[in-house]
């Protein structure tokens, strides 16, 4: 089956003193290929086409586009960044979820969720037919990485600290475990805080800089504060005084 051009149009470069070219293929079983090309030399050394579809429909899909080939750079190192702190903080959590499964099917069942994410079974058999048990559990690993912490979070069972692993936003939302209830959720993110606000409760307010003062404590129980600015603080040692 060839593949065929159908048209090529010129558009301005991103420095807007040249070009790039978009050049349009096909073949016979439908299949279309939209390539890039960029003509102006200065933009040629600084930018790189990103395929990645940022919105849109399967119809109509809206590409990144040409991008400066540092940003592409810094992205990668963030990704590995993040992937390696990730292992720091929560590989013996996942090495903990395989340590005791025998068969191929009992792994399976917790690297997938019961089929919630890939390999399908039997995929991974396919995959791992003649593995050696070590060969297993490199296979295993490997799902632990950047791309793929939703479903590492998920097979843990944990709501990690995103400060600390050092994401933004963007990536909380993507990487977020929907597989823990709410109560759990709700109470992993209480548990963290009440234990941030009592481990620096021998710091005098005037030294915190960066610790948030969620909690004030009184004589019965404690009573969450729903703000986190800095001058609460003033408020919650007041607070403390008169309860
Ligand atoms: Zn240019």
């Amino acid at each position: 089956m060839s593949r065929e051009e159908d048209f090529r149009r010129k558009y301005p470069c991103p420095c807007g003193k040249g070009e790039y070219e978009e050049v349009h293929y096909s073949d016979d079983s439908g299949r279309s290929e939209t390539c890039y090309e960029m003509l102006c030399p200065k933009c040629k050394e600084k930018y790189v086409y990103d395929h990645t579809v940022i919105y849109g429909h399967p119809w109509n899909e809206v590409e990144r586009g040409w991008v400066l080939k540092r940003v592409l750079e810094a992205e990668q190192e963030h990704r590995e960044n993040v992937g390696e702190k990730a292992k720091v903080l929560y590989f013996k959590f996942w090495k903990a979820k395989f340590r005791n499964l025998k068969s191929k099917k009992q792994i399976w069942k917790i690297l997938t969720l019961n089929g919630k994410y890939y390999p399908s079974l039997g995929t991974l058999y396919k995959h791992t037919k003649v593995y050696t048990q070590k060969e297993m559990t490199e296979y295993v690993d490997h799902f632990f990485n950047y791309h793929d912490l939703k479903q590492v979070f998920e097979v843990c069972g944990i709501e990690p600290d995103w400060k600390n692993l050092g994401v933004n936003g963007e990536e909380i939302r993507s990487f977020q475990p929907d597989n823990l209830n709410n109560q759990e959720k709700h109470e992993s993110i209480e548990i963290k805080h009440r234990r941030t606000s009592l481990s620096s409760s021998d710091v005098k307010p005037s030294e915190v800089t960066d610790v948030y003062w969620l909690f004030a404590e009184r004589k019965k129980g404690q009573v969450p504060i729903a703000h986190s600015q800095r001058w609460q603080i003033a408020y919650i040692c007041q607070y403390k005084r008169y309860c």
